[in-house]
């Protein structure tokens, strides 16, 4: 089988599907798997455990012990619990090492190789066209497994609706800095003077190097560029001394998941099916669930000889039923918090504590929102969707 992209999502697949011995060949456009990075980088601790990886200590740049959330008028909140725990990763080598995690178990990972369109026979999914080093070769697969990220352009050619509408996308820029004063903490800034419909990320990656990244809802008239760097302006405390070392960038999906993630012959998986939390855009962690759960479905097809939709689907059923609930919840957060304003910002953040803030990031809503109705009931028309109220 073809796999498209070696991120997470798809050298997990490999990894599986080829420990099962199956011939998978796990293609990426990129020259070095890892390189360049589109991401804030950060992980939480207890997804190791619970996607049976174990990062190694060269990929983690930083630990984390929790996370602060500032309203726009500086006012924070602190959550230390276990589950706020994470790392800061270095993405380079945590790709490459699951890449090369893939190779050990039997696959071959070919870098450099961009799939440019589908091969189809009889009208179903049979391989696909690729360039590796300017030179066009064919490969012909069974089933092919578009990990492709937010490009998906091959799902997109395999008849998926994988194209991301700007009101479901957020727009990012990121520098990793250099003599930034770090403490233990991803802090996550609200504004929608600064990052309307979106927020202000500072990951760090050691004492004084950190991911300084800002999300913009994709349909708003913001440049996050500029934006980011009016908020470096406005944070002497943080940025006088400190200077870029690199400048990233990308667009991640924070909308619902795309409506069908397999069809005959062909499987999505991660951020090309739309696999990302809605509220943080983080996708990691839903990648590599992504790929295993595919590759349970495609070993057992392979086993029957047999790729056609059918055999496919039990990888769609499952991810439906353990993960789409929480990111529907998700994206109905999402939905609410991005009808607020700064002031309403400020309020909500001066109203609550820690264990609010606990308590709406594992879904449950209804308390806090009623906490804060009791000192802004105006706030009902928008919050209520929430509680069912
Ligand atoms: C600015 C930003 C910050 C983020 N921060 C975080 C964060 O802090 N934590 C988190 O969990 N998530 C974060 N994310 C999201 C996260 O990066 C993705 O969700 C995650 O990488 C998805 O993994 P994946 O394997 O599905 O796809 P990707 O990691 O996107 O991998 C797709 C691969 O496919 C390759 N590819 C694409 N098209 C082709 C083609 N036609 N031929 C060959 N190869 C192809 C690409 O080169 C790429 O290597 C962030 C995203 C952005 C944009």
């Amino acid at each position: 089988m073809v796999v498209l992209g070696a991120g997470p999502g798809g050298s997990t697949f490999g990894k599986k599907a080829a420990a099962a011995g199956m011939k998978v060949l796990v293609l990426d456009k990129k020259k070095e798997i890892g390189t360049p990075v589109r991401c804030g980088e950060g992980i939480a601790e207890h997804s190791e455990a619970e996607l049976g990886i174990k990062v190694l200590p060269n990929a983690i740049a930083s630990t984390i012990d929790g996370a602060r959330v500032f309203a726009p008028n500086g006012k924070t909140i602190r959550l230390k619990t276990p589950s706020t725990r994470g790392y800061v990763l270095e993405r380079k080598l945590f790709d490459k090492h699951l890449a090369m995690d893939a190779v050990r178990a039997g696959a071959h990972v070919l870098p450099h190789t961009l799939a440019a369109s589908l091969i189809k026979k009889d009208g179903k999914p049979a391989g696909v066209k690729a360039v590796h080093m300017g030179e066009e070769i064919e490969f012909r697969a069974p089933l092919v497994v578009s990990a492709e990220g937010m490009e998906a352009k091959i799902a997109r050619e395999a008849g998926f609706d994988a194209k991301a509408t700007l009101y479901d996308v957020d727009t990012c820029f990121e520098y990793e800095m250099a003599g930034v004063p770090c403490e233990p903490y991803i802090d996550l800034y609200f504004s929608t003077r600064i990052a309307n419909r979106g927020y202000v990320w500072i990951f760090p990656k050691g004492k004084d190097v950190a991911n300084v990244g800002i999300g913009i809802g994709g349909n708003v008239n913001q440049n996050p560029k500029v934006q980011l760097d009016l908020f470096i302006s406005e944070h002497p405390e943080l940025f006088k001394r400190a200077q870029p070392v690199e400048y990233k960038g990308g667009i991640i999906s924070v909308g619902a998941p795309i409506n069908e993630f397999v069809k005959d012959n062909f499987m999505v998986i991660g951020t090309a099916a739309h696999q990302v939390d809605p509220i943080h855009g983080g996708g990691i962690g839903l990648a590599i669930e992504a790929g295993n759960l595919a590759a349970e479905s495609a070993v057992e097809a392979f086993k029957k000889g047999d790729y056609s939709k059918k055999n496919l689907l039990p990888y769609e059923e499952k991810w439906r039923k353990q993960t789409g609930p929480k990111l529907a919840k998700r994206l109905m957060l999402r939905k609410v918090l991005e009808k607020l304003s700064d002031d309403d910002w400020n309020h909500i953040v001066g109203s609550i504590n820690e264990a609010d803030l606990d308590k709406v990031l594992s879904g449950d809503y209804k308390p806090v929102v009623a906490k804060v109705l009791i000192t802004r009931p105006t706030l009902l028309k928008v919050l209520g969707v929430l509680t069912g109220i």
